[in-house]
């Protein structure tokens, strides 16, 4: 095992992609600058002796930049590819982009590469001496310079950065055209574990869920960055890594390294998370050429192992030596210990007033800190979080507080870099979420307690923010179809993909549900709690009528986020509730819903579910949904305007039930229409200042059945009116069946 990666080399290979692209794309004169910075420089490198790792991965630059096309209209899971899309060259500014199907001009890509040329003689130098902070701050420099333009014409999808980083990587561990291993890990159990120990009520949950879900998502970088650390690797060796599953670049031949190493991982999650998380791993050695030309195998290969081992979870702790160790069975647990107050699980920490245990007192700290963190620093011990023996996290708010013995620093969304000498890594990551301001809660202290600044507010604050009844919507939405648009959605018409298209895919789903989510909520969203949103999929808590109106939103934005591509879509669930109603039980509903969105067709619709949002067990259309939001706002404001009596509201609700059994073939139409006409003659009667007409033909329309516009009414009107009583404050007489929404 090579425990020293020639960093030299690491290098010299991307310098030479960069050189290979200036050489073609730039004047003589800018030319000339570059070659005088870098030899400049301290560390210059010939550049003229080529590597053979060169050699198998460049496949020619081409004599003009290209510009860099959207992967998402790459993507099709039919025979019919897209409309190509292409994004403006520019540096990495905020993480929502826009792909246009007009591609930047011959001009423009030039007139980049100058000013990439510039910013890299800035960078390089300025840069730091030690070699592998120095190609980590590269790496850094690439994803905010070369994120915007492609590999090359060939491959047009994926970004320069996406590339350097792969090529960083594989250099790092291997030199000639030699095998290399690549391994994925899988960490599951994390969600069930997650709600399972979540029970507190009251809505107080709140102080502990995103620390708890923060510090679970960041087992599977632990563990990995653990095996780098082993290993010796630097930690651009972790290709990518999204929800809970990373992939990491090792050299061939340590299989007994990696099951040791994987057995320690597990038997530390074993006696923390009494066997609900475990490590999964795959591996495979393969060629270069192998990476390049047969990903599609390998990939194949790896998940049919994954598949295996999860099947047989905790066998490498249970059995030892050919036997059952019948000792890890037994979880020490004195029985005449209280329990936790808070998770019921742990023991209570006796010296705590409030009967806590020290892993809720724990989350209670982080908690507060996940909000200003601008740093994750990994090192070994004595950190906020300690996750492996050897491996503690720490969160950072200033540069100054980095701790001296930090071995990694992740870059939390766009802080600035801290220059500490260690190495670094940019991150989207969700870590907003609603906290108490200066001078505590109004809604606590209308309560008679006192919420201190900065403490996440819980979710019966987040109630009492809501407009109208004081209920809070749980959100849940995913990508549908992730797994095949992964595989089937990205082959070329060589039924082929590539890792690198692979990792950027993946960053582009990440900069949506991590950096973009993390951003309306920050802007826009304030009293939206997030729960967990990274990878392809979000869940958020907060104040109902927020919430409806977010999802809106950032439904319309994934739309324009993969330029309309219909195979690309997005499933969400609702659910409305009281505060009160304990998490995991409101998590199970939410997650029926999103299942409902994928599964059960909507109206219309004859056989397929997704692309939807289900809310109160109906799937609906993301179109449908926004014109039930808006007809369901409007009774709502003519409702509290005393234009229509909530009794009125209910009759229709009773209507509505007659339209579905007419629907059904029970019941006649010449029933409905007269007594319908009988109840708006009765009830639409006074003046509502210039609302009359409106309000009138609203409701007379109802009578024209036939008209597929009122029967779109009709089929969706139980909805509309559940939504629309969400606006009445009054807690009374609302009884439309399901007793958690009113
Ligand atoms: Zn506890
Ligand atoms: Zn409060």
């Amino acid at each position: 095992m090579n425990k020293n990666p020639n960093f030299q080399y690491v290098e010299k290979a991307l310098i030479k992609i960069l050189m290979n692209r200036f050489s073609a794309f730039l004047p003589q004169d800018d030319l000339r600058k570059i070659k005088e910075c870098l030899s400049m420089s301290n560390f210059s490198y010939d550049l003229i002796e080529d590597t053979s790792l060169f050699e198998l991965i460049e496949e020619g630059t081409g004599r003009f930049p290209s510009p860099l096309r959207s992967i998402f209209s790459q993507l099709s899971l039919s025979h019919e590819k897209p409309i190509p899309s292409y994004y403006a060259p520019m540096p990495l500014h905020e993480p929502f982009m826009t792909p246009s199907e007009v591609p930047p001009s011959l001009n423009t890509l030039e007139n980049y590469w100058k000013t990439i040329a510039k910013e890299f003689c800035r960078f390089w130098s300025n840069c730091p001496d030690d070699a592998q902070v120095r190609i980590s701050y590269f790496l850094y420099w690439a994803d905010q310079w070369l994120s915007n333009i492609p590999v090359g014409s060939k491959k047009e999808s994926v970004p320069l950065s996406v590339y350097i980083r792969l090529v960083a990587s594989i250099a790092s561990v291997i030199q000639k055209g030699e095998h290399l291993t690549l391994l994925m890990g899988d960490i599951s159990g994390i969600q069930r574990y997650l709600f399972d120990i979540s029970r507190i009520g009251g809505g107080s949950v709140a102080k502990l869920l995103r620390a708890r879900s923060f510090s679970l998502g960041l087992i599977a970088d632990a563990a990995a960055y653990d095996l780098l650390e082993r290993l010796g690797l630097p930690v651009w060796n972790l290709v990518l890594s999204a929800g809970g599953v990373f992939y990491l670049l090792a050299p061939k031949g340590i299989d007994t390294f990696i099951e040791q190493w994987k057995k320690e991982i597990n038997q530390n999650l074993y006696e923390k998370y009494h066997g609900t998380i475990v490590l999964h791993t795959s591996k495979t050695e393969v060629s270069l050429h192998h990476l390049e030309n047969d990903f599609p195998s390998c990939l194949t290969n790896l998940f049919q192992q994954i598949r295996k081992s999860k099947s047989r979870s905790f066998e490498e702790i249970l059995i030892q030596d050919g036997k059952w160790n019948e000792d890890v069975f037994i979880h020490p647990v004195n029985t005449t210990e209280e329990f936790c107050k808070s998770c019921r699980r742990y023991p209570a920490d006796a010296g705590n007033k409030e009967r806590i245990c020290k892993y809720c007192q724990e989350d209670e700290k982080i908690g507060k800190l996940i909000p200003k963190t601008k740093y994750i620093v990994f090192h070994q011990r004595n950190g906020d979080i300690s996750i492996f023996p050897n491996v503690s996290v720490s969160l950072i708010q200033e540069e100054e507080d980095i701790p001296a013995d930090s071995k990694w620093i992740v870059i939390i969304n766009q802080h600035p870099i801290p220059q500490k000498g260690v190495p670094i890594q940019q991150r989207w990551m969700t870590n907003y979420i609603p906290t108490a301001p200066k001078g505590g809660c109004n809604h606590c202290k209308e309560q008679g307690l006192f919420t201190e600044e900065g403490t996440p507010l819980s979710f019966n604050c987040l109630a009492s923010l809501a407009k109208g009844k004081e209920r809070i919507a749980y959100l849940k939405a995913d990508v549908d179809r992730l797994g095949m648009l992964f595989s089937f959605g990205l082959r070329n018409k060589d039924e082929r993909y590539t890792l690198d298209e692979i990792m950027t895919l993946s960053r582009y789903l990440e900069r949506f549900f991590a950096g973009h989510v993390n951003e309306m909520l920050e802007k826009k969203y304030r009293n939206i709690y997030t729960v967990f949103s990274g990878g392809d999929d979000l869940f958020l808590i907060g104040p109902w009528n927020e919430v409806i109106e977010f999802v809106k939103e950032i439904h319309q934005q994934f739309v324009t986020y993969v330029g309309g591509n219909t195979d690309v879509t997005l499933s969400a669930g609702i659910e409305i509730v009281r505060s009160r109603i304990p998490l995991p039980h409101v998590t199970k509903m939410v997650e029926e819903q999103l299942e409902f969105a994928k599964e059960k067709p909507g109206y219309n619709r004859k056989l397929e579910g997704r692309n939807q949002i289900a809310i109160r067990r109906k799937p609906v259309e993301w179109g449908d949904f926004e014109k039930i939001l808006s007809e369901a706002k409007r009774l709502g404001k003519w409702c509290l305007k005393g234009c229509i009596s909530s009794s009125f509201l209910h009759k229709l609700y009773y209507f509505a039930n007659m339209y579905q059994s007419l629907q059904k073939g029970q019941g006649s139409a010449f029933k409905l229409v007269p007594l319908l006409n009988d109840q708006i003659q009765r009830n639409i009667t006074g003046t509502f200042e210039n609302k009359q007409q409106e309000i009138e033909n609203w409701f007379s329309q109802l009578l024209q059945i036939d008209v597929a516009e009122v029967r779109w009414k009709w089929a969706h009107m139980k909805l509309i009116l559940e939504v629309a009583q969400l606006y009445r404050e009054s807690e009374e007489e609302d009884s439309y069946g399901n007793q958690n929404i009113s």
